[in-house]
């Protein structure tokens, strides 16, 4: 049971529109391997939600007719879908970038052997979450076996020629913070990373993306029992930056859940922001006609603040 969040009032967060679109973003359900304390979908091994064959096939249908340049798959743990490998063979056939949001640790899972192989063949782009490199902390949010788990799925794909000088095969990594903080600098927080994965795992990687916690979901619950939710609110709209504002995500990119509806983000999506057709119904992705998107007002409420604190934060980390 998760405490009511408090961010769906009015908001002064200022008015933005979108822009051209280039992002599909597919949540591909909420079953994880993981139940990390941070996650805002509150995904873990007991959630039945699983985008089913026929959506991933509207999905398909959607890149065929537009020319998406990236599919950025999330979830949960977005390959225990069973239509994981459908999707992304078929955007590939298209042409369109594969981005796979991998929590590591399933790709040493029973019954996902090969996962890893699968996105070299395929030349997916992964994003990979380590908040820490440290084992206490990972351990701390993530749960107890997972840093040790995700230094093993690292060498696995490291071995395939991930995130090796050379190869076209990358492998970023994501940090958030483990508690009500904002993220550290970007640049500096990625040569750390860089210098003590590869002195004490021999593990390499592209690029760290820091990502700010969002007071939504697990997260938002946490800080609310906590009492810390108005503080946190507080420090990200004290830190609020005007040239974040440019480049949220949402301008550039649309978000699908499990059924098929479409959002502005991932976070509007859990919040249960929908976009709305013009008869106000939730938008499916069978709706989408993409040049009406264009200059379409942007759903926002309280939480985008966290988008804009700081260095600002979006699915690919700081912004600017
Ligand atoms: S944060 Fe990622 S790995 Fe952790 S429970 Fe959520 S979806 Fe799974
Ligand atoms: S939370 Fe979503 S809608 Fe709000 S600024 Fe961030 S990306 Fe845009």
């Amino acid at each position: 049971m998760h405490a009511t969040l408090p961010l769906l009032k009015v908001t002064d967060f200022p008015a933005i529109k979108r822009h051209k679109l280039e992002t599909l973003q597919v949540n591909l359900g909420y079953l994880c391997n993981q139940q990390c304390l941070h996650c805002h979908v509150n995904a873990g091994p007991k959630r039945k939600e699983n985008m089913v064959l026929e959506t991933i096939q509207q999905v398909i249908a959607f890149l065929q007719k537009h020319r998406i340049k990236s599919l950025d798959l999330t979830g949960g743990a977005p390959e225990m879908n069973p239509h994981f490998r459908t999707l992304v063979v078929a955007a590939r056939e298209l042409d369109v970038h594969v981005i796979d949001r991998c929590n590591l640790t399933i790709l040493s899972e029973p019954g996902y052997e090969g996962i890893a192989e699968f996105l070299a063949e395929q030349r997916v782009e992964v994003v990979a979450s380590l908040p820490c490199y440290l084992q206490e902390n990972v351990d701390k949010q993530r749960g107890k076996g997972v840093f040790d788990g995700s230094m093993v799925g690292l060498k696995k794909l490291n071995a395939l020629g991930y995130g090796k000088a050379n190869s076209d095969l990358v492998l970023n990594l994501v940090y958030n913070p483990t508690g009500p903080v904002l993220p550290p600098s970007q640049v500096e927080l990625e040569s750390d990373y860089k210098n003590i994965l590869q002195e004490k795992y021999d593990i390499v990687f592209n690029n760290l993306f820091t990502i700010t916690n969002m007071p939504i979901k697990r997260f938002g619950s946490t800080l609310i029992s906590k009492g810390q939710f108005s503080e946190y609110m507080q420090l990200l709209r004290n830190s609020y930056s005007a040239d974040n504002l440019s480049s949220v995500m949402c301008k550039s990119l649309i978000s699908v859940d499990y059924l098929g509806y479409i959002y502005d983000c991932d976070f509007n999506q859990m919040l249960d922001l929908p976009m709305r057709k013009a008869g106000k119904g939730k938008m499916h992705i069978n709706d989408i006609k993409v040049d009406a998107l264009q200059d379409k007002s942007i759903i926002i409420a309280d939480h985008c603040y966290g988008c804009t604190a700081g260095q600002g934060s979006s699915c690919g980390g700081a912004l600017g």
